[in-house]
């Protein structure tokens, strides 16, 4: 008994001399998504205060994100545009991070930094809008050390929210320019991923009834293999995003959203809500999926017309 149990012990010890050097090797050479940076982020977003389409708040958010993809070493342009909305014309833009892959053909990966604009509330949407806009920024930084093929682009759109109540002229401002403007240049996107509200600490994912089934497919492939079923979830709900104006010309899409959020639209949307956990795992099964993405996409394109 005991000399088994010896046997074992040296066994273990082997086995845990060969995993380690592995492990820290294997760490170098694909880093994880960072979910304790990805909250700083949020923190520094949420201390600007509420950040509406066309304020100053939202103009230093855009500026600290710009700023934040410099000191990554990643290029990054600003689409500027004016935008006619219940409140009149309001200047907006997108700030659109490009990082080269072999071949030019473009997976778009995006979500919005704007907050919903409210009369008589102060809504500083540490979740809504921050939690994506600070997601894509550690996202950002992490890609180009990949492997990937297509060159990614990573967008924070503009003006997702509605400035009044939702309707298809007053929501996803910043989406609907990009993806007409991309149309009309026959330069659309091969896919595209938005992320939106995937900061809450009680993570929940339902997968969205209007994305593309394989993309889902891929991503709930991959939460399952990282063993995140409890944060993936098996059911589905439909909600219109950033995706939608891209669905609607053709392109695969996924959103990633956590809908089931208490605080939505309130002025409990704070700091507090948001964990560095939840932004990890969703970082994590996000660049899992990527290379699966890709080559159903490289598949897919004898396929297409
Ligand atoms: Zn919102």
């Amino acid at each position: 008994m005991s000399r088994l149990r010896i046997g074992l012990a040296l066994v273990a010890v082997v086995v845990l001399i060969g995993l380690v050097p592995l492990g820290a090797q294997d760490t170098r050479l694909a880093p994880v998504f960072d979910g304790a940076a990805a909250l700083r982020h949020v923190e520094r977003l949420v201390a600007i205060g509420p950040r509406p389409a066309g304020s100053p708040a939202l103009a230093r958010a855009r500026a600290y994100i710009v700023d934040e993809l410099k000191k990554a070493g990643v290029s990054a342009r600003l689409d500027s545009f004016d935008a006619a909305t219940p409140h009149g014309r309001l200047p907006m833009a997108n700030i659109v991070a490009t990082i080269p892959g072999r071949r030019k053909d473009v997976i778009l990966i995006g979500g919005h930094y704007d907050t919903k604009w409210f009369r008589d509330i102060s809504f500083v949407g540490a979740n809504d809008g921050g939690s994506s806009a600070a997601f894509l920024i550690e996202l950002a930084r992490r890609l180009p050390a990949r492997p990937h093929e297509y060159t990614y682009w990573v967008v924070w759109f503009d003006g997702e929210e509605a400035r009044e109540s939702w309707t298809a002229t007053d929501s996803l401002y910043g989406s609907r320019r990009m993806a007409n403007e991309l149309g009309k240049s026959r330069q659309l996107p091969s896919a595209v991923i938005v992320a939106d509200m995937i900061g809450d600490r009680n993570l929940g994912i339902q997968r969205e009834a209007g994305s593309t089934p394989w993309m889902n497919d891929i991503i709930w492939a991959s939460a399952g293999r990282l063993g995140y079923t409890a944060h993936f979830l098996a059911d589905s709900l439909a909600v219109e995003d950033d995706h939608a104006p891209f669905m609607r010309m053709g392109v695969p899409a996924a959103l990633l959203i956590d809908f089931d959020f208490p605080p939505w639209h309130t002025t409990g949307d704070t700091l507090d809500k948001v964990s560095a956990q939840s932004l990890e795992i969703v970082g994590k099964v996000l660049l899992d999926a990527l290379p699966g993405i890709e080559e159903g996409l490289s598949r897919s394109r004898g396929a297409r017309p």
